[in-house]
């Protein structure tokens, strides 16, 4: 299967079968983030167990990428502490904007790696980091 496909097929899937979404009776943390642009919505919310988010989960409605790339992050996150957290959002918008293209770099996003080539398609970009941007607005 080529990259394109591939990623086609792990944004659908995301997509149509989240992990994480749904919505917790006791976060600890919880924004909402909003793409006018595209019209995705979004609404955040952290659990943490001392500085480590042992839980997340998110709703919200919008397009396939939006959807998708916030329940990548999410499936990255849990069980990470506020600074790599932040980390990864940092390395994710590097990813999107085009600065950081080293695969090797890259791996640590895991999945959401695959998302990578939204950097050569400036109307999805709002999109794909509205998940990452919400997380950022919340930790930092
Ligand atoms: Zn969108």
């Amino acid at each position: 299967m080529d990259l394109k496909n591939l990623y086609r097929e792990i944004v659908n899937d995301h997509n149509l079968n989240p992990q994480h979404k749904g919505e917790m009776t006791d976060p600890d943390m919880e924004l909402r983030g909003v793409n006018p642009s595209c019209g995705d919505d979004i609404f955040l919310q952290l659990k943490f167990d001392g500085d480590k988010i042992s839980d997340a989960m998110f709703k919200g409605s919008g397009c396939a990428i939006s959807q998708a790339s916030v329940d990548m992050m999410i499936d990255n996150i849990i069980g990470l502490s506020k600074d790599e957290a932040l980390k990864q959002s940092a390395l994710f918008h590097s990813m999107i904007n085009g600065e950081v293209t080293d695969e090797e770099e890259l791996e640590e996003l895991d999945e959401a790696y695959y998302l990578k080539d939204v950097c050569h398609m400036p109307a999805r970009v709002k999109c794909a980091l509205l998940g990452w941007r919400t997380l950022k607005e919340m930790l930092g």
